[in-house]
């Protein structure tokens, strides 16, 4: 199981959640944050500090949002497993469910 971002996040990229994570496993896209599945280990802190609610566990995603499931899992497909979102910096792409997206207003 995994914790996943879903669509608040997208052009917002607030970064709270990084700073919470204990295994550093939230990663940087250009348009939004991805949570590497294997690596995440379900403790659940990055989800309060979102100051979107981004952030769910799986089996609480939203409805409208349960294409992000598959959004996160497969942002890694290339990348697999980094051991650590930090050494990785930016990663210049998104997953095509965002890249579709238009500009999302900051509200
Ligand atoms: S805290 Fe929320 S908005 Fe900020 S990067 Fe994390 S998921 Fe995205
Ligand atoms: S649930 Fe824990 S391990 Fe998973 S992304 Fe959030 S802070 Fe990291």
């Amino acid at each position: 199981m995994t914790y996943v971002i879903a669509l608040p996040c997208v052009d917002v990229k607030d970064r709270a959640c990084v700073d919470e994570c204990p295994v550093d496993c939230i990663y940087e896209g250009n348009r939004s944050l991805y949570i590497q599945p294997d690596e995440c280990v379900d403790c659940g802190a990055c989800e309060p500090v979102c100051p979107v609610e981004a952030i769910y566990y799986e089996d609480d995603l939203p409805d409208e949002w349960a294409d992000y499931y598959k959004a996160n899992v497969e942002f890694f497909d290339e990348l697999g497993a980094p051991g650590g979102a930090a050494k990785m910096g930016v990663i210049e792409k998104d997953h095509p469910l965002i890249d579709a997206l238009p500009p999302q207003s900051e509200g």
